[in-house]
C-alpha cells in the first residue's frame, strides 16, 4: 500500500510538472504577441510627497489582459518575458507607452510630476539602453528630469561592473535612476555608494514591518538616515496604513506610495486626478491672492 501511495505522489507531481511547464509555454505564446494585439496596458501610481502633500509623480506599471488566459500579474509574466528576452521589446513598449502618456497629460496642462519606468536587469545591460531612452525621450518632447528609471537591488547586484557602467550612461544624460525593492537583495549601502543613484525606495516588506516590531521602525529609520547621508532621496512602497505613514514622516521618509493613498489607476483615472490636483492648486492660489 505504502508503494501504491509513493507512485501515487510521484505521478501528481508529474502532473503538476507538466501543468507548471504547459502555463509557461502559453505565457510565452501569448507574450510573443500581446503587443501587436493591443494586450498590454499601463497602469500608473501616484507617488506622494510627504512634505508638500502633494502628487509628485507616477509609476508606470504594466497591465496583460490575454485573449487566451484572462488577467496576467506581473509577477507571473515578467520572468517569462526577461527569461525569452521578450522583455527587450515590452520593455521598449512601455518606455514609449509612458512617455507618450506624459506628454498626452502635458498636452493638456495637467500638473503631471515626474514618470517613472521599470527597468529589467536584461534592459539595461544592453549596449543601446541610454539610446533607447534619450530616443523615447526626443520623440515625446520631453526632458532627462521627466524621467526616473527603476532598477531593483537584485538586477544590480546580478552584475554590479555591467551595472555601473549602464549607469553611469544613463546618469550622463540626466535621468534619475532608483533603485526598487531596496532590502531584498543582500547588499550594502557601502557597495551602492559607488553606483550612480538618485533614489532608495524601500521595500514593501520592511514598510509592513515598521508597525509590527519596534526594531522594525528602527530598521527603515536607520535606512532612511544612512540613504540621506549618500544624498539619495528616499520613498516607501506599499504603505497601507495611517500608521505607517505617519513613522514614515517622522522618520524623515521623502515620498511614499501605497493603497493608503492609491492602488494603481488606468489612464482616464489618472487624467481625473490630475484635473482634481490642478482645481485645487488654482483655488489655491485664488484663496491666496484675495486674502
Ligand atoms: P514594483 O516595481 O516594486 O512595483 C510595486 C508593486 O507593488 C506593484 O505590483 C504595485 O501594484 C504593488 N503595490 C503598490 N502599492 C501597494 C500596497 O500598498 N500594497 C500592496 N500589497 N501592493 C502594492 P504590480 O503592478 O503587480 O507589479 C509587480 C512587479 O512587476 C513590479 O514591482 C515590477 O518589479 C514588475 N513590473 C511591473 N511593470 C513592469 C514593467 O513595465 N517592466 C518591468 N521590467 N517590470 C515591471
Ligand atoms: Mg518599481
Ligand atoms: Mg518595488
Ligand atoms: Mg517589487
Amino acid at each position: 500500500q505504502a508503494k501504491q501511495a509513493g507512485r501515487g505522489s510521484v505521478a501528481a507531481f508529474d502532473d503538476a510538472l507538466e501543468q507548471a511547464f504547459r502555463r509557461t509555454a502559453r505565457l510565452e505564446a501569448g507574450l510573443r504577441v500581446a503587443i501587436e494585439r493591443g494586450e498590454l496596458a499601463l497602469h500608473y501610481q501616484p507617488k506622494w510627497d510627504i512634505g508638500t502633500g502633494r502628487l509628485s509623480g507616477w509609476e508606470a506599471l504594466l497591465r496583460w489582459q490575454s485573449a487566451e488566459l484572462g488577467s496576467v500579474r506581473p509577477d507571473e509574466f515578467i520572468p517569462v518575458a526577461e527569461r525569452t528576452g521578450l522583455i527587450l521589446s515590452i520593455g521598449d513598449w512601455v518606455l514609449r507607452e509612458a512617455c507618450r502618456q506624459l506628454r498626452q497629460w502635458r498636452d493638456e496642462g495637467l500638473p503631471t510630476g515626474t514618470m517613472a519606468v521599470n527597468l529589467s536587469a536584461r534592459q539595461f545591460r544592453q549596449r543601446d539602453v541610454a539610446e533607447e531612452v534619450s530616443r523615447a525621450l526626443r520623440d515625446n518632447g520631453l526632458k532627462p528630469q521627466d524621467l526616473e528609471l527603476e532598477i531593483t537591488e537584485s538586477a544590480l547586484m546580478d552584475d554590479l561592473p555591467a551595472a555601473a557602467v549602464a549607469l553611469t550612461d544613463l546618469q550622463r544624460l540626466g535621468v534619475r535612476i532608483a533603485i526598487d525593492d531596496f532590502g531584498t537583495g543582500y547588499s550594502s549601502l557601502a557597495y551602492l555608494k559607488k553606483l550612480p543613484l538618485n533614489c532608495l525606495k524601500i521595500d514593501r516588506t520592511f514598510v509592513t514591518d515598521m508597525t509590527a516590531s519596534e526594531d522594525g521602525a528602527a530598521i527603515v529609520a536607520t535606512i532612511i538616515v544612512l540613504a540621506h547621508g549618500m544624498g539619495l532621496k528616499v520613498v516607501a512602497e506599499g504603505v497601507e496604513t495611517q500608521e505607517q505613514f505617519v513613522q514614515l514622516r517622522e522618520a524623515g521618509c521623502d515620498q511614499a506610495q501605497g493603497y493608503l493613498f492609491f492602488k494603481p489607476l488606468a489612464a482616464p483615472e489618472c487624467r481625473d486626478l490630475l484635473r482634481a490636483c490642478k482645481r485645487l492648486a488654482e483655488q489655491g492660489t485664488a484663496s491666496a491672492s484675495q486674502s
